[in-house]
């Protein structure tokens, strides 16, 4: 082959190479809402270890169905689209970057709005206000306040706003276990393995509420967050149909309702 030929040869594989590439970015500028009319269903993210926003139901014949304040709203919001609702269960940590992946459609996840995680998805109007509490040991008097964590081994859940919140320097903590799950942290603090547990004050009635002889919380807000639902980030379409949706439950009642249902008022 001469070089003309060899150079020609390698400008045509570039250009078709390139078209390639743009047909495939065209492809990923479409909506979720779009995409999922066309499957006929769309896929909510969440780590169902966070009751009574989502947690895997074990009576009442529901066997292991994740049921939950979110879970909710997300089978309005499919409803709204006029598809299927599927759940992926994974550990919270991970939903972001599955978000962006397009393993998600979007997420539903007791999440809180924070710049950081702004970066890299969109956020729904605000549906929830949540601070994060300290779960002790029933009795344990050498905590009474967020001061009492100074060298304290604080359990959290990976990755989350209570995490970030027991890392900070100012509580001088003398070691921060992370779990994959809520549900995880919880269990060491029974098992006496760890001395407190810092999470989202609902879920810490919940858990505490759950096991009333061995734990118990304090009720100082330790931060001030609210919960949105997440979109991939730049999908103003599907963010609409969420903060719609949102609208629509409150203007209805059924929000309160939903807040009743699970013990959220
Ligand atoms: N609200 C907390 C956060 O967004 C915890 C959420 C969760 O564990 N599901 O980080």
């Amino acid at each position: 082959m001469s070089s003309k030929l060899i150079k020609t040869a390698a400008i045509i594989a570039l250009i078709s190479l390139f078209t390639i590439a743009l047909v495939g970015c065209g492809g990923s500028d479409k909506s979720v809402v779009d995409k999922a009319k066309e499957k006929g269903k769309i896929v909510m993210g969440t780590s169902a270890d966070f009751e009574p926003f989502e947690y895997i139901e074990i009576d009442e014949g529901k066997d292991g169905e994740i049921v939950g304040f979110d879970v909710d709203i997300a089978k309005a919001i499919a409803e709204k689209i006029g598809v299927e609702l599927e759940i992926k269960d994974m550990d919270f940590g991970g939903l972001i970057s599955a978000l962006s992946s397009g393993k998600l459609d979007f997420v539903a996840a007791g999440m809180t709005a924070d710049d950081e995680r702004r970066k890299s998805v969109d956020f729904s109007d605000p549906y929830y206000e949540a601070y994060q509490v300290i779960i002790k040991s029933k009795g344990n008097e050498e905590i009474m306040s967020k001061d009492d964590l100074k060298d304290k081994v604080i359990g959290v859940q990976l990755g989350t706003t209570g995490d970030e919140v027991a890392s900070e320097e100012e509580i001088g903590a003398k070691e921060v276990k992370r779990f994959d799950k809520a549900t995880a942290a919880i269990l060491a603090l029974n098992n006496g393995k760890i001395d407190a547990v810092v999470l989202d004050q609902a879920v810490a009635e919940a858990n505490v509420a759950q096991n009333e002889d061995s734990l118990e919380l304090l009720d100082e807000p330790l931060s001030e967050e609210v919960y949105s639902l997440a979109a991939p980030k730049g999908d103003e379409k599907l963010v609409e149909i969420m903060n719609q949706v949102l609208n629509e439950l409150k203007e209805s009642g059924e929000y309160d309702q939903l807040l009743k249902k699970y013990g959220l008022e």
